[in-house]
């Protein structure tokens, strides 16, 4: 009997996880499972856990929902805490014998989870499932990929290149392994049932304006919202704006987390378009993901080299001055406009785009600060943490990455006259 282990990563989806449903198809037994990996809740070499509360919290309903959806099909998903690189292997001799598919995930950390696996000789089968479009239908290989941005959409739109349709959920999901009693009852793995797990939960500030709830359930319910409201009519409008829900899409955690995917995003756009018609507002949603599709393409291209301290140029880095950065994060630097803006992210775990740019731009170019840790107090802050963009947009204001403008720093007085001229979000937040 082929028995296959389903390792949830970041893809905590039924619809659109062509991996699952590869699993589901190749297995006559399938256990579904979900890794809390403890280097997460460990702190980081900056002195701030990994991830912070919005985003553990944000997880566990993502997970929950995801295990409900699994036991309304005669399946389940078990939560394990501990190293992958032993719970897996652990798994595998009780289920005799196994195979593992996964979501593959282009990053240092998760590449070493794989490598440990393969190196005691599990078989892990990963697929690509990240990007709105299929890395083997573009017209270049990912490993030439353009290294401007502007020459990567273009590339693309003149090759006039469409998303892959998203897969559909798994009809039918294979039925548990005999040896779940097994599973359970062992003492060697830290099985989180639903009984014995600590419930994380934040309260957002009394001025939090965002509400985001983790789960696949939750985001269909918000992309579905999104579109009904007639929101992408105005994107391109509102998209700098600072206050509210509905100036952006605010898809990003959702996305983070894997519980919709870019494509069924994209897919959801096309159908509105042919709908209401395109629009500027429209054509730049398209715009905005495909910067997310070039962020995770360069891995392909650059590997590890991206998370170097250098990023990809031989630029020193500075000393990290830590009176000034606990400043920073804590919202007390002598500009208003930042410490509101940082204040928005420890309230919320959120902060829109263009604030990130400016707060970003501050630490490297009015501070003198070192990117990683401004980097790093983001994965740990972000509800909508990605590897791939938090990397390369950081790398990109730092002028590490491949931006040939070597840096993109903001002048923030008038940034701050552009975007808060009545100084309503100053106040909303200090
Ligand atoms: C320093 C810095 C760090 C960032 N870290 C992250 C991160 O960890 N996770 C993350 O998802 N985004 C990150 N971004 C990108 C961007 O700020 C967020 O994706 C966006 O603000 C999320 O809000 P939204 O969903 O309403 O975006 P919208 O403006 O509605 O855009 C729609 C979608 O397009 C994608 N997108 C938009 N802008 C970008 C961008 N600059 N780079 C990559 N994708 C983009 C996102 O998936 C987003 O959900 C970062 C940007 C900066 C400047």
């Amino acid at each position: 009997m082929k028995k296959i282990i389903y390792w949830f990563r970041g893809d905590l989806r039924l619809i659109d996880n062509p991996a699952f449903v590869t699993a589901c198809l190749d297995s006559e037994a399938l256990l579904p499972i979900y890794i809390h990996h403890p280097r997460n809740k460990a702190d980081t070499k900056w002195g701030f856990s990994k991830k912070g509360s919005y985003s553990q919290q944000f997880l566990q309903e993502s997970i929950l929902d995801l295990k409900k959806q699994l036991l309304e099909k005669g399946s389940d998903l078990l939560e394990f805490s501990g190293l992958p690189e032993e719970i897996i292997p652990e798994l595998i001799k009780i289920l005799g014998d196994a195979d593992v598919y996964c979501q593959a995930i282009e990053a240092p950390e998760e590449n070493s989870d794989v490598n440990l696996l393969n190196k005691q000789n599990v078989t892990v089968k990963q697929l690509w499932q990240s990007s709105m479009l299929d890395p083997k239908d573009l017209p270049f290989a990912l490993e030439q990929m353009p290294d401007m941005f502007t020459a990567f959409r273009q590339k693309i739109e003149n090759a006039k290149l469409k998303f892959a349709k998203p897969v559909l959920p798994p009809s039918t999901i294979p039925p548990l392994p005999d040896e779940l009693n097994q599973i359970n009852q062992n003492q060697n793995l830290n099985n989180l049932r639903i009984d014995n797990k600590k419930e994380i939960t934040v309260n957002a500030a009394d001025n939090a304006e965002l509400i985001f709830e983790g789960g696949e359930t939750a985001a269909s319910l918000h992309i579905e919202q999104y579109f009904e409201r007639r929101l992408p009519d105005t994107y391109k409008q509102t998209r700098n704006q600072l206050l509210g829900m509905d100036y952006s899409t605010k898809f990003s955690p959702w996305l983070a987390h894997g519980c919709s995917s870019a494509r069924s995003i994209a897919q959801r756009l096309s159908q509105y378009e042919k709908q209401h018609g395109a629009n500027e507002s429209t054509y730049w949603i398209w715009f905005e993901l495909l910067w997310r599709d070039y962020f995770s393409f360069l891995p392909f291209k650059y590997g590890k080299k991206l998370f170097y301290r250098t990023g990809l140029t031989d630029q020193l880095i500075g000393k990290l001055n830590v009176s000034q950065f606990n400043q920073w994060i804590n919202g007390q630097t002598k500009d208003s406009f930042i410490n509101a803006a940082m204040t928005e992210l420890s309230s919320t775990g959120f902060m829109s785009n263009r604030m990130r740019q400016i707060v970003a731009s501050y630490w490297i170019y009015d501070m003198g600060g070192d990117w990683r840790a401004g980097a790093a107090w983001f994965e740990s802050q972000l509800i909508d943490y990605d590897v791939y963009s938090n990397q390369g947009n950081w790398l990109y204001i730092a002028g590490r990455g491949t931006d040939p403008r070597g840096g993109r720093p903001f002048n923030v007085g008038k940034q701050m006259r552009d975007h808060d001229p009545d100084g309503a979000y100053r106040k909303h937040w200090l």
